[in-house]
């Protein structure tokens, strides 16, 4: 076989190609051309069209004019180490070495993957909740392993803690979440967290928590499973500063763990980018140390665009989620005559001058039933922008 069949063999092993067989695309990525090609306003990709903190870009610009520009140290640089540890104090309450327990990482996207490949092998079962973020069932499939999953239910995307309990068993190896949820907007019950907690326990599994939208909490304080009892020691936290500081395209992430479970994702992560955006991690530690003001800031102004765009699709016709957290809504199209969203939101452009990304690319193929009419919209938008969606969206039909 030519090298490019050996080479097409990974990524079918790993589900990665379309059912055509072809190389796709992430969603995202496709959803974003297609706002570009149709001029259509963009609510598919999940990043803000506002820059962050004035002195967060301020520090990245200062740290490349003075030089800031080679090879960062490999956990990452003690500034931001520390910076992150002074965080994990501030908000949760939580000890973490700066020298032992943090590592720096290309985005929260190369944490996962150097986690999930670190702490598995092949054939180990892997837990997540559903929908899902796309790169998780990526990386499960590089790995090999078995992807289990516990649907969100009802109006507030909730899992049953019975589905809970019988997804986990002594073949799980991680279980995975994320928390507040991507793409539901959903933030999981303290009762699910501790049976989470009790399960990974009985079951020696490591959780792996997704925190990337940890401020973005509408009403309540983010609770951070690392904070509940017996979880510390079996759980590696994720994090970003994308989306806190409006700067998806820095990809500084990062990841909090036992000292032991840290240096086995290191020996993986030192191989997949070894090291990444210095003059971006002293300026992402700026951000971690901004006053509370402007973290519940940040938070409420997301709040109000969520209401904005959620108003918006509602009136239009839709049946809209109410998120507590994160950059996105769900708006079932159901109502509208769309049946099928995939197609719903190919459209799209043209009935409304608006893109979404429809929620079954979040799910399983043969579980895609109940998420067939419905579509995730972006509220990280200007206000002008959400508005004139809305306006643009209103009177649409199948
Ligand atoms: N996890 C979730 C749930 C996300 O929504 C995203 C997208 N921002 C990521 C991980 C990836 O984060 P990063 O851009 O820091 O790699
Ligand atoms: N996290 C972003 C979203 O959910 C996308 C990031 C990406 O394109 N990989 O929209």
């Amino acid at each position: 076989m030519g090298v490019h069949g050996d080479w097409q063999l990974a990524a079918r092993g790993a589900m990665l190609l379309g059912d055509d067989g072809e190389i796709r695309p992430t969603i995202f990525a496709e959803m974003s051309a297609l706002a570009a090609s149709t001029g259509a306003i963009n609510l598919g990709q999940g990043f803000p069209d506002e820059d962050g903190p004035a002195e967060v870009l301020e520090a990245a610009q200062k740290a490349i004019r003075n030089g800031v520009n080679q090879y960062p140290p490999g956990l990452g640089m003690p500034v931001l180490r520390e910076a992150i540890a002074s965080h994990q104090a501030r908000f949760y309450g939580l000890t973490v070495d700066p020298d032992r327990e943090v590592l720096v990482t290309a985005g929260a996207t190369e944490a996962l993957a150097a986690t999930i490949l670190a702490l598995t092998s092949e054939g180990d079962e892997i837990v997540t909740l559903e929908p899902f973020y796309d790169s998780y069932v990526a990386i499960a499939g590089l790995a090999k392993l078995k992807h289990v999953t516990v649907p969100l239910k009802g109006p507030n995307f909730e899992p049953d803690l019975d589905d809970l309990r019988k997804a986990v068993n002594d073949r799980t190896r991680i279980i995975l979440i994320n928390d507040p949820h991507n793409p539901t907007g959903s933030i999981l019950p303290k009762e699910a967290l501790e049976l989470i907690v009790e399960l990974a326990t009985k079951h020696d599994a490591i959780i792996v928590t997704d925190e990337v939208y940890e401020h973005l909490v509408f009403e309540d304080k983010h609770l951070p499973i690392a904070s509940l009892p017996g979880a510390r020691e079996r759980t590696v936290s994720i994090s970003s500063g994308g989306k806190t500081f409006s700067a998806t395209g820095w990809k500084i992430g990062w990841i909090t763990a036992p000292h032991e479970l840290i240096q086995a994702i290191l020996a993986v992560k030192q191989f997949l980018t070894f090291v990444n955006g210095a003059p971006f991690q002293p300026a992402i530690a700026v951000g971690l140390g901004l006053p509370d003001s402007y973290f519940m800031n940040a938070a409420s102004t997301l709040k109000s665009k969520c209401e904005i765009l959620s108003n918006g699709l509602r009136e239009a016709g839709f049946t809209v989620s109410r998120p507590q957290g994160g950059y996105f809504v769900i708006a079932d199209a159901a109502p509208l005559g769309f049946t099928d969203a995939d197609s719903a939101c190919r459209k799209l452009p043209e009935l409304a001058g608006v893109v979404g990304v429809p929620v079954t690319a979040f799910v399983r193929p043969d579980h895609r039933g109940p998420y067939r009419s419905q579509i995730r919209f972006a509220f990280c938008k200007r206000v002008e922008v959400l508005e004139a969606a809305s306006r643009q969206l209103a009177g649409i039909h199948s």
